[in-house]
């Protein structure tokens, strides 16, 4: 027989797209439109639906970028349609192949009750189910014309990703504004012709595949195509035994559920988002009323806020079709954030705020973290995780790698303290799946674990910009529940998923085989690490402020009955953790974004100081003596940790400067002398205990290092490893200058290079082994990257860098491929390259990447010439300036402060990282006060606060930091009348009694990288 398989699918395509799609609607009659174009702002849906209308003509071009239209569409069913079910059908000037990232428009009743949303590949209105026939028709259209940022030619500098710099043109035309038949037949046609077409194309030339296709030709022959929805029933009859086959026995089974990513703000600004979740959730809340077993899922305690607030219209639907079960609240996070750079205490606020308000609001927890789409995740996580109570964790976002292939989809991830949780990436590798064949047949081909497991999730639905699942997906999985050829797709809570896949690992005796330990290190998106500096600064500095803000609050009430502002500090902590979303954090908005979170940042910092001078003006009392209180977990400046006491004078002899004949300074003091060059780089650094130098002979450090950074594509997100093979010293010093201040050696060096200028100030205090730099830069460059480098004489096998509540090491080789893409990695305060006995560190207030390169001299130096001697040059990632989407990224003045740690090791390194953010602070009073709590014997303090319950209970957090065991104790100076060990987000946990003595101690035994969370009530 001959072959005509190319025939027969080119005839199914061409009938199904030109012919069959159209017909689903296919008899409409205008309606009648009038619109008010709202210049600046949208307004509440109140006041919008009361706007003054004009008539409109469909075709006219609308909407300038980030303006609203308000639409009214008026008409009158026509009396011939009675009994047939009649949908409104608007194209505002769609491109189909960007749902979420173009226009879109919420539709309205004239009461203000919602209907659904309006997107390119939603682009209909139920008006009557059975029409009676002349029925009027109203409806109000709030239409976004949101620019398009991310094309056909992506990544192109655009002024439009701000409201202040976008073009005032219109950017959209409708096409049309109809009412018209739902010819359910033939869309049920085209869904099985679709169905069949794509399942053949994955399937091998077999039986089946040929079955599939003559059945194909047959329904075509019957279709007539100038009598479709005539003609539909006939041809369906054709396909119905092929679509009648079940499953194989052995199928891979898909646990789909509704899914639209919502990027709380990216090619958008915040206020858009709250209108995108508004518009998908009515959507979504209109499917799940016409289906009977389709899920939808939503995570983000942020975004059902947005919609409590701003659209309670639709608030209703969503509470509705939770108590129902059809809508899931997942992942139990404020929003959904990026997981690397956030403090300890920021994640676990992440958690006990989204929980906090799902069971505020629905009266439920969450059993699972649902984080599709962050750039790489934190090898702390899987304790945070399981100590907030959660089961599982769910992502897909390292199937991005540039290099390697992840080998597990459902696995242990083990974390540093060793901590498993139940983890699945989806192997369709998508979080925005249509179900399709291909990506169906993809989840069956790649699973990793079939031979224990039987089967893998798939979140469907448009993403990113929102639009979620259509009425065509819950289709598709109707057809796709029990059919040959295919895996099995049935709509289930993630929950249930999990369940089954824990008990088939466990049970398989083959779980260990699947274990993951360490890191998910994305293989791209490095650069989201250095990208928008001001807005990484600001939440550094909001952390440290708002733990400390807390800490002096829980003083003052314990110790004066001061009220603790429970309320702006659950405020406070919400925007910060709105800003650790993950395309703010990690700098990948655009402008408008960072705009208003350097605002949002600014603001925090002014609530969380006035909270803090408060509590400490009620501590001290009135009087004039001259204190400082010490905010951090170390004690400072002879002040214990969280305590307040007298400034003492120095203790530490004043440190030296000393002028070299060549123009050089020495900087020294007891424990250190440094040597500057006459350009202001490090020749020198010695430890004077051990007679180290921390600086390779001949080598210079603090060197700051101008590379070409033009990435091949995601120019915020991406630096590409050739960006090392061109790169400009700055070598040149424009002015070096010196003094002593206070005891305090100082020298200022200017830089004048490209088109910017840096001016850096680099302080040795007394009786400190930091050698401080605060550096101010004046940046004005294009597609370039600073790092400052420092070449160190310390063969580390091992870099170890500061991550929540502990460290990771990351060796220094590039041995194998997962290694080598390892070019740039994450540090949190501090990064440490140690040898045994010696170590350097390196310390920051707000930088969040690096990168670490071996060299080894052959020629070897003293005290062994002749034997290789290694070199580890650690580089702080400083600056960056893509041009997407934000063409502007970090132009204009910069600061940075960041420190050589002199002889080191993890214990001086993660001392030296904590203070040096949290300096203290100099205030007159009347008295000193004693730290409410102290802690002993390897135990680290990272937060103080009264419980988020309200009921006055104390929490204190602790964890061990060094991956040692620590044996110690937790010490409240406040009667207390009870103590228990509780989860990380504060819930009571199995056996959480603990003993209290009589002076308030309880006595903690850490294992490496423990996190304990324990709960005073106070007498
Ligand atoms: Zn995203």
């Amino acid at each position: 027989m001959h072959d005509d398989i190319t025939l027969t699918t080119g005839r199914a395509h061409r009938v199904l797209t030109e012919r069959i799609w159209p017909a689903v609607h296919g008899t409409s009659v205008p309606l009648d439109v009038e619109w008010h174009v709202l210049p600046g702002e949208p307004v509440p849906p109140a006041e919008g639906l009361a706007l003054a209308m004009e008539p409109y003509e469909v075709g006219t071009p609308w909407g300038p970028a980030w303006g609203t239209t308000w639409f009214r569409l008026t008409g009158a069913v026509p009396a011939e349609w009675a009994g047939r079910p009649v949908e409104a059908v608007v194209d505002l000037g769609f491109d189909v192949n960007m749902p979420g990232f173009q226009c879109e428009a919420l539709v309205y009743r004239p009461d203000g009750s919602t209907v659904k949303s309006i997107n390119p590949r939603n682009q209909y209105v139920p008006v009557a189910d059975a029409a009676t026939g002349g029925e009027r028709v109203e409806l109000l259209l709030e239409a976004a014309s949101n620019p398009v940022l991310l094309d056909y030619h992506p990544f192109l500098v655009t002024q439009e990703g701000d409201s202040t710099t976008a073009s005032p043109r219109p950017l959209y035309t409708t096409r049309r504004m109809d009412l018209a038949i739902f010819e359910a037949e033939v869309h049920d046609l085209a869904l099985d012709i679709e169905v069949l077409l794509e399942l053949q194309a994955e399937l091998p030339t077999g039986p089946r595949r040929m079955q599939i296709l003559q059945a194909l030709d047959d329904a075509l022959d019957v279709l007539d195509l100038q009598r479709i929805p005539q003609t539909a029933a006939a041809a369906r009859a054709a396909l119905a035994d092929v679509l009648a086959s079940p499953a194989e026995q052995s199928a891979h089974e898909i646990s789909a559920v509704g899914h639209a990513h919502i990027d709380s703000a990216w090619l958008w600004p915040v206020r858009e988002t709250i209108r995108k979740v508004a518009r998908t959730t009515s959507s979504m809340a209109d499917l799940i009323d016409r289906t009977d077993d389709f899920v939808y899922g939503m995570s983000s305690a942020q975004q059902y806020a947005w919609v409590k607030e701003h659209r309670p219209e639709v608030w209703t639907r969503i509470k509705d079709a939770v108590a129902k079960g059809r809508f899931l609240p997942l992942g139990g996070m404020w929003v959904e954030s990026d997981t690397v750079m956030p403090s300890g205490e920021a994640l676990a606020r992440q958690f006990s705020q989204g929980q906090r308000f799902f069971e505020r609001e629905f009266g439920l927890r969450t059993h699972g973290v649902w984080l599709p789409d962050s750039f790489g995740y934190s090898p702390a996580l899987p304790q945070l995780v399981r100590r907030a109570g959660f089961d599982w964790f769910f992502t897909q976002k390292i199937s991005w790698n540039q290099v390697n292939v992840f080998p597990h989809h459902t696995f242990w991830w083990e974390g540093i303290d060793g901590s498993r949780v139940l983890t699945h990436f989806p192997p369709m590798d998508t979080y925005n799946s249509q179900l399709s064949g291909e990506e169906v047949a993809k989840a069956s081909r790649q699973f990793r674990e079939a031979r224990h497991a039987t089967g893998s999730i798939a979140p469907v639905g448009w993403g990113d910009g929102g639009g979620g699942t259509t009425r065509e997906m819950t289709g598709k999985a109707r057809r796709l529940a029990d059919l040959e050829g295919s895996a099995k797709v049935r709509w289930e809570h993630p929950d249930a998923f999990f369940e089954r896949a824990r008990g088939e690992l466990i049970a398989s005796g083959h779980g260990d085989s699947a274990v993951w330990v360490g890191e998910l290190y994305l293989e791209l998106h490095r650069a989201t690490l250095t990208s928008q500096h001001r807005t990484k600064q600001g939440n550094r500095r909001n952390e440290q402020l708002l733990v400390e803000a807390e800490a002096w609050a829980a003083t003052a009430s314990a110790r004066t009955g001061a009220v603790y502002p429970y309320k702006e500090l659950d405020a406070l902590w919400q925007q910060v953790l709105l800003m650790q979303f993950h395309d703010i954090l990690p700098g990948t908005s655009i402008a408008w974004v960072h705009r208003e979170a350097v605002a949002q940042h600014a603001s925090v910092t002014a609530g969380a100081q006035a909270i803090i001078e408060r509590s400490l003006r009620t501590l001290v009392g009135e009087g004039d003596t001259v204190l400082r209180a010490n905010p951090a977990a170390f004690a400072q400046a002879g002040v214990p940790a969280l305590g307040v006491a007298p400034a003492a004078g120095a203790t530490a002899a004043p440190s030296t400067l000393t002028e070299l004949p060549d123009g050089g300074y020495v900087l020294a003091n007891d424990l250190v002398r440094v040597t500057l060059d006459a350009a202001g780089h490090v020749t020198s650094a010695v430890d004077l205990a051990s007679g180290r130098d921390a600086v390779a002979p001949g080598r210079e450090a603090n060197v700051l290092q101008l590379h070409q950074d033009f990435p091949n594509k995601w120019d915020a997100w991406d630096v590409d490893r050739f960006y090392r093979n061109s790169v400009t010293d700055l070598r040149e010093a424009e002015k070096v200058t010196a003094t002593v201040d206070d005891g305090v050696a100082v020298v200022t060096v200017r830089r004048q290079f490209s088109s910017s200028s840096l001016e850096q100030v680099i302080t040795l205090a007394p009786g400190s082994r930091t050698l401080e730099v605060a550096m101010e830069t004046d940046w004005h460059e294009a597609e370039k990257f600073l790092k400052v480098a420092f070449p160190l004489d310390v063969r580390a096998e091992h870099v170890a860098a500061e991550t929540q509540f502990g460290f990771h090491k990351r060796v220094t080789h590039t041995n194998t491929s997962w290694e080598a893409a390892k070019f740039e990695t994450s540090m949190h305060r501090w990064v440490l390259a140690e040898e045994p006995g010696f170590g350097v560190g390196l310390v920051n207030d707000s930088v969040y990447g690096y990168d670490v390169t071996r060299e080894v001299s052959d020629d070897g130096v003293a005290p062994s010439p002749g034997v290789p001697a290694v070199t580890t040059t650690v580089r702080l990632s400083l600056l960056r300036a893509p041009r997407f989407p934000d063409p502007e990224t970090d132009q204009g003045v910069q600061t940075h402060r960041y420190g050589l740690v002199v002889g080191a090791d993890t214990a001086a390194a993660t001392e030296a990282g904590a203070t040096f953010g949290a300096r203290p602070r100099e205030l007159r009073g009347g008295a000193g006060v004693t730290p409410l709590v102290g802690v002993t014997g390897g135990v680290t303090l990272s937060a103080v606060k009264l419980a988020d319950d309200r009921s006055g209970d104390l929490v204190v957090r602790v964890y061990e930091a060094l991956g040692r065991r620590a044996s110690g104790s937790v010490t409240v100076a406040a009667p207390v009348a009870g103590a228990r060990t509780v989860s990380l987000i504060e819930d009571d946990v199995e056996a959480g009694a603990v003993d209290v003595a009589a002076d308030g101690a309880v006595t903690v035994e850490l294992s490496p990288f423990e996190v304990r969370t324990l709960r005073f009530a106070l007498a």
